[in-house]
């Protein structure tokens, strides 16, 4: 079968990560529960700044966010490593700009996920996803943000898994809080 999964929040735990390098950053101590709380997926809201600034603080922070030490989720690369062996197919699909496709390409095989050059797409918008996803024929996506899920809703032959998030608990979607449950998502789907 085929699985093609978003990176950022579905794989590994970015924005997370980008908090602490905030706190970090800009001298401050927010605390986590803030974060846990938020039902927005941008972050800067909780420093204080408007979206104009929130928005160039993290272009300003990127290098730091995407190529450092973003934590993957327990069990994550597991999960894809043992797909893998068992035959199926792993995309990767990722919003992130273009200019950071090849190097975000080379971090996640430097992590040891199951890469193949051909099957890792980026730089497009959230709301173009479904093109690629409906153009390769997925079997089962995952992702985490409410503007990718929303559009893939009309897809029947596919089948969506949200990643759950703070800003995401309103929907509806089979939701995945934790990588270990995903034998089980997996075999309800398929009963
Ligand atoms: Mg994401």
């Amino acid at each position: 079968m085929k699985f093609g999964f978003d990176i950022d929040d579905t794989l590994i735990d970015l924005r997370k990560h980008a908090f602490d390098i905030y706190n970090q950053k800009l001298g401050k101590n927010v605390p986590l529960d803030q974060f846990t709380k938020l039902e927005r997926v941008e972050i800067h809201e909780l420093f204080d700044m408007t979206d104009e600034q929130g928005g160039e603080m993290w272009k300003s922070s990127l290098e730091d966010i995407y190529y450092t030490t973003c934590p993957v989720y327990p069990n994550a690369l597991e999960t894809l490593v043992e797909l893998e062996q068992q035959g199926h197919e792993i995309y990767y699909i990722t919003a992130r700009p273009k200019e950071h496709g090849e190097r975000t390409k080379e971090w996640m095989k430097e992590q040891g996920f199951p890469v193949q050059d051909e099957r890792f797409f980026y730089g497009m918008k959230d709301d173009e996803k479904v093109q690629i996803i409906k153009r390769l024929g997925l079997d089962y996506y995952f992702d985490d943000k409410p503007d990718v899920v929303n559009t893939l809703v009309k897809e029947e032959n596919l089948k969506v898994i949200l990643k759950d998030q703070s800003y995401n608990r309103h929907l509806t979607f089979t939701r995945l809080v934790d990588w270990t449950e995903i034998q089980e998502i997996l075999e309800a789907k398929q009963a």
